[in-house]
């Protein structure tokens, strides 16, 4: 049964350019984009998001970064999505993320990593509908060849 899960790409991996590479991992692993757009979140829109972290010490800087410029916000599908897209992301503080992982191979802090997932399918759901409205949500069916057709 495919799952959907709700990621981010970061506002230093976007300016960093690596939405690609990042991109790539995803569909790599056989990840669908079912949607996709930049967003350059209000600290009120990125405050709400993270309602789950209010009041811990790390919360107005993750606001303050979060907040800082676009981010790329995305919708997966995949047959274990939100487990699997935890898995490439990688462990929250990067120093710990394991090799071949993407907070790993681009770190940089704790604070500042460079991608988000969701962590249950609850959150996958709540993430999905806070970020995207349902037209700009797609099914389609992924093809082995462009010229599948
Ligand atoms: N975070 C932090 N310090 C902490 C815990 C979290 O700076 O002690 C930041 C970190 O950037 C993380 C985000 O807050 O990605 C959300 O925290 P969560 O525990 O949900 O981690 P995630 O689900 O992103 O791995
Ligand atoms: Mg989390």
């Amino acid at each position: 049964m495919s799952q959907r899960t709700f990621a981010i790409v970061k506002p230093n991996a976007v300016r960093s350019a690596l939405v690609g590479e990042i991109l790539r991992r995803y569909e790599t692993a056989r990840l669908k984009i079912v949607g996709a757009k930049l967003v350059h979140a209000s600290r009120e829109k990125v405050a709400g998001f993270y309602a789950e972290h209010e009041g811990r010490p790390f919360f107005p800087g993750l606001v303050d970064f979060m907040s800082s410029g676009p981010i790329l916000v995305l919708a997966l599908e995949g047959d274990n999505a939100i487990a699997d897209v935890r898995a490439l992301n990688g462990a929250t503080d990067p120093a710990k993320a394991a090799p071949g992982t993407i907070r790993h191979a681009f770190g940089p802090t704790m604070g500042s990593n460079v991608v988000h997932s969701s962590d249950s399918p609850e959150s996958a759901a709540r993430e999905i509908s806070y970020w995207f409205s349902a037209d700009e949500l797609f099914s389609y069916a992924q093809k082995s060849s462009v010229a599948d057709v």
